[in-house]
């Protein structure tokens, strides 16, 4: 299968310019002008549009079980496709008793092929580090999964990890060129200002924000990085959210450590005060870290335009609102028993686009780096992340001239809320190519179950680029 997108202005990180791309198979096989039609099955006209990359989100939930409630998985992953998302990296827990590498391919086999609508990959998370799993470690890179995450936050569940097992996963994983991922918040700040709260009643939904302030996060992420130093090992610190964590990574950065972050949509356009909405409404915006005061945002969109933190994704989880508030708003309950997280996928890129490089916040270069070329880079997916011969053909077709409003109305990600709800979106995908095939026409998803396939990432990823 041959397809023509004709006439279409090409973004990648460095410029933009009016070309035509010739996919052949699942490959861009050229980017130019003059391409004869003739053994061309489908043209695809992109006059007036932009022709980028298929999103890549580096962090996603699909599995994610809490109180043995589970998120929406992978058959909702058309609304990446409608979304622009081609590619999701799925963080998939470590089953207590079992391998990393088993647990992975046991969540493969049962929950996302076949079902799958886009591609992905997986970030295993070690939630049992017993000397056995330490040693399999390396074999990660082997397995195609090169990074690896642990959760210094969450005191008392499972899947929280200590320092010992983040220095030991650090220096395991440097043998083979494992990345390490942290969700940086102290666990224990956390924990003791949770109690505080509730002995004295303030357990609305507000104060999951004022149990986790930024000092929580911004003292994790700096021990996480000198831990990485003393490891010798790169880190790479997941959703960074505010101005005393960045200090860190910038010092960790202009002292030559490779040290990375990213930062989450929600955390770009939110700010706290939506945990105080009427109504209970307040639940649908608890995740972790918690949203910050509006003075951090600004802090963000710096980070990104100096390259502090390299890219954007949802950390989308898919939990309903009724269910959110039916755990956390109860008759002793509190904040703390809300499951955490917010539905973003489908509109991770249409928000960016519409808040950041419409309000002049950022390029249409850094979009394309934040949201595609970096991800992949971060997470050694070769072959994504770039409309360039020779990469897979995931390639959206954006129509900037869009205009509308997000909502749950328009969501495919099955859950009963949107954190959008009512805000105007400016542009949309148009079409989608998910390795040469259709999947997205007219803005309406048309492809099928199963589409998406796993992508083995290749170690020494990003990370390790400059050691
Ligand atoms: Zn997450």
């Amino acid at each position: 299968m041959r397809t023509l997108i004709k006439g279409g202005t090409i973004l990648t990180t460095e410029n933009e310019f009016v070309a035509d791309v010739l996919v052949d198979g699942e490959k861009i096989a050229a980017v130019g002008t003059g391409f004869p039609e003739d053994g061309v099955d489908k043209v695809i006209d992109a006059k007036g549009k932009y022709v980028m990359p298929g999103g890549i989100d580096q962090h996603v939930h699909y599995s994610f079980v809490y109180k043995g409630s589970k998120v929406r998985g992978f058959e909702t992953t058309n609304a990446c496709a409608v979304g622009g998302t081609t590619t999701v990296i799925e963080f998939v827990n470590q089953v207590k008793g079992k391998g990393l590498i088993e647990s992975l391919e046991e969540y493969n086999k049962t929950d996302a092929e076949g079902i799958a609508m886009v591609d992905y990959a997986f970030h295993p998370v070690m939630t049992d580090p017993r000397p056995e799993v330490i040693e399999e470690i390396p074999k990660l890179a082997e397995a195609g999964y090169p990074t690896m995450k642990l959760f210094m936050a969450y005191k008392g569940q499972f899947f929280h990890a200590d320092d010992e097992a983040i220095i030991n996963a650090l220096i395991k994983g440097k043998e083979t060129g494992i990345t390490v991922m942290v969700h940086a918040e102290n666990g224990d700040m956390v924990d003791f200002l949770t109690k505080k709260l509730i002995a004295e009643g303030k357990t609305g939904a507000y104060y999951h924000c004022v149990s986790r302030p930024p000092i929580v996060e911004g003292e994790a992420t700096s021990r996480a990085i000198y831990l990485a130093e003393m490891a010798g090992a790169p880190i790479y610190i997941v959703h960074v959210t505010c101005k005393e964590a960045l200090q860190a990574i910038k010092e960790a950065q202009q002292k030559g450590l490779p040290v990375y972050g990213e930062t989450c949509a929600h955390y770009l356009l939110f700010d706290e005060s939506v945990l105080a909405l009427p109504n209970e409404e307040g639940a649908k915006f608890v995740c972790s870290p918690a949203l910050r005061p509006k003075e951090h945002q600004e802090v963000l969109w710096e980070a990104l335009r100096e390259g502090w933190l390299n890219a954007v994704s949802s950390d989308h989880c898919g939990f309903d609102w009724e269910y959110q508030k039916h755990l956390g708003m109860g008759e002793g309950c509190s904040f703390a028993d809300i499951p955490n997280g917010a539905p973003s996928v489908q509109n991770r890129m249409n928000a960016i686009w519409t808040y950041g490089v419409c309000e002049g916040k950022i390029s249409k270069q850094k979009f394309v780096e934040i949201m595609s070329y970096n991800p992949a880079r971060n997470n050694g997916l070769t072959s994504k992340g770039c409309v360039a011969a020779g990469f897979d053909a995931d390639i959206v077709v954006f129509d900037p001239d869009y205009e509308g409003v997000m909502g749950v109305e328009s969501c495919l990600e099955g859950v009963d809320y949107s954190v959008y709800e009512g805000m105007k979106q400016k542009g949309r995908p148009e079409t989608v190519l998910l390795r040469g095939k259709v999947i997205v026409e007219d803005a309406k998803y048309v492809g099928e179950k199963g589409d998406g396939k796993f992508i083995p990432g290749a170690p020494y990823c990003k990370a390790y680029e400059n050691m």
